[in-house]
């Protein structure tokens, strides 16, 4: 069996985005030479997802608008995380429902993905360094 390990490394410039990383994650995948398996991806920060969906900006738009409902980021004194000083409460609750990782089934040296779904890393407090790990096993 063969393994393949990496990081992918982002800084987004705003609090919040999403990011489509397919055709990042298409590239580990011919790096590593695996033709069938399982590839991983997860987000290495408690702040960040990685999920998959439609690369659809009107849908990206209503990810926002419903995260921003079910945990708006104000006040930020509504939540007794942030008493550590931090101001990222919201971002750990987001995080949780977008989800930390996705497992791809890997055929014939391809993403087995269906006709609409695209890898995204989701940033729910960005400006700084993060990483999402790439791990792909199998023959
Ligand atoms: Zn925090």
């Amino acid at each position: 069996m063969k393994s393949y390990r990496k990081e992918l490394w982002f800084e987004v410039p705003t609090r919040r985005a999403f990011i489509n990383i397919t055709q990042e994650v298409n590239a580990c995948l011919r790096e590593s030479g695996i033709k069938e398996g399982l590839g991983l991806v997860n987000a290495m920060h408690i702040t960040a997802s990685v999920f998959i969906n439609d690369d659809e900006s009107g849908l990206h738009q209503d990810y926002e608008r419903w995260l921003e409902h079910l945990a708006p980021h104000e006040p930020v004194s509504q939540y007794k995380h942030n008493r550590t000083g931090e101001d990222n409460a919201d971002a750990h609750l987001k995080r949780q429902i977008m989800g930390r990782e996705v497992v791809v089934a890997i055929t014939e040296g391809r993403l087995d993905l269906g006709a609409w779904e695209r890898i995204f890393y989701g940033e729910f407090d960005g400006r700084r360094k993060k990483r999402v790990l790439v791990k792909i096993i199998g023959e």
